[in-house]
């Protein structure tokens, strides 16, 4: 049915298009910008209108409505970049009717993907199977993303029989170093909503995220010659130890999932003269998330009480909320992504995401726009995979919410 989407995808992965957080330019990388410009040629060349590549290099077209009633924009929004894990030679395996059992990623390196440590393969029994050879992450995450969106508008511009009203299309750039988003243009953009096509095996909705603040705390100690110490030395290691052993311990990432939310202490620095920890604060609550703020400043207090003040600065930021809060108001646009799945007998999986995505932020900006699973498994790394058939699966979902959208607003105006 979708006769380029393999191509497509193996073209896409093999463009290496992994972003840098320590870079400073927008996008984060000049790879990018080329990866731009291919989408913006491809786009093109399926017929979108309207096509180009804006300031913060989100690559923008449009499919233009093909009916004479006015139902509302739909947007679908994918990421370029790749996580940071090698990307250079991306080099995909494809094994067809997969037989369920291991699958040997690399010989030579002796890199072999157990069915043992990855039960999730077992859902793959039969399909079309997509892997690395071992030595770089495929990037599923998210060119799959683009491919179901390309392929979607490739199939409604080749079939006009289908009615659709206006679809805008984004791919942007740095999701992975949770950047690109902030430089996304809602009022550009011009969709009514939107959903993000990213992530996760066939049937996930998302549209619950954490709400998330970043912590870091700057220790000032003194440091003596430990000889002659007594009475005067101030150890910005030992003090840094102590304010980490004042959060709560049962509150941390390995201990919680669902709703619970956590401090994740990402790293210290530390001599004796100075210490730098870095936490991050999640909640999808958003009352919890506050108080886990005011605990992070109360730390900072207690230690300064304990050893003077000023002794520990901490500088708090808010990172992304969670979009529910938002998105709780316009449940239309989860309904109908629910229904297109049941329509086409996906079994919606509808769980909060214990992080964020560009939906987190967009949302924020006025845009309700929950995620739906872009098909790939064991994201960031070696052993990352996608099944054909889950990118099909989410390239007639993008098809079925669009004839949906149709179809609802027809009967709403008809009522
Ligand atoms: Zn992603």
């Amino acid at each position: 049915m979708y006769d380029t989407l393999k191509e497509r995808f193996l073209k896409y992965v093999k463009f290496e298009t992994r972003s840098d957080e320590s870079s400073e330019t927008i996008p984060s990388t000049p790879s990018q910008i080329e990866f731009a410009k291919l989408l913006k040629k491809e786009m093109e060349e399926i017929g979108l209108e309207n096509v180009y590549v804006n300031d913060a290099c989100f690559v923008n077209g449009t499919l233009p409505s093909n009916i004479d009633k006015k139902v509302p924009v739909i947007g679908f929004i994918a990421h370029m970049d790749t996580a940071d894990f090698n990307a250079v030679d991306v080099n995909p395996q494809i094994i067809e009717n997969y037989d369920g059992k291991d699958i040997i990623l690399n010989k030579d390196l002796g890199i072999t993907m157990y069915t043992e440590e990855f039960p999730n393969l077992e859902n793959y029994v039969s399909k079309t199977v997509i892997t690395t050879d071992g030595t770089t992450l495929l990037g599923a995450d998210d060119k799959a993303g683009i491919v179901e969106i390309m392929e979607a508008m490739k199939y409604l511009i080749n079939h006009p029989e289908i009615k659709h009203g206006t679809v805008k299309v984004a791919f942007g750039p740095d999701e992975e170093i949770g950047r690109g988003a902030d430089n996304f243009n809602v009022e550009e953009f011009g969709a009514d909503f939107a959903y993000t096509m990213d992530g996760g095996p066939v049937g996930e909705l998302e549209y619950e995220s954490f709400n998330a603040a970043q912590a870091v705390y700057k220790i000032k100690g003194k440091s003596v010659h430990p000889g002659t110490a007594k009475d005067k030395m101030k150890n910005a290691s030992l003090i840094a130890v102590e304010l980490a052993s004042m959060f709560p311990s049962a509150e941390v990432p390995e201990k919680t999932e669902g709703y619970e939310g956590f401090y994740f202490l990402e790293g210290i620095n530390s001599n004796c003269e100075d210490a730098e920890l870095m936490y991050i604060l999640r909640d999808h609550d958003k009352n919890k998330f506050l108080e886990k703020k005011k605990f992070a400043e109360d730390v900072a207090k207690k230690i300064n009480e304990r050893y003077g003040k000023d002794t520990v600065k901490v500088v708090l930021k808010d990172q992304y909320y969670n979009m529910g809060e938002i998105i709780k108001d316009h449940m239309y646009v989860v309904d109908i992504a629910r229904e297109a799945m049941e329509n086409l007998n996906i079994e919606p999986i509808i769980k909060p995401i214990r992080g964020g995505t560009d939906g987190s932020k967009i949302s924020f900006m006025g845009l309700p726009t929950p995620n739906i699973f872009a098909g790939g498994e064991n994201f960031h790394g070696k052993y990352e995979f996608i099944a054909l058939e889950s990118m099909e699966k989410a390239t007639d979902t993008i098809i079925e919410i669009i004839k949906l959208n149709v179809e609802k607003n027809y009967e709403k105006t008809e009522l």
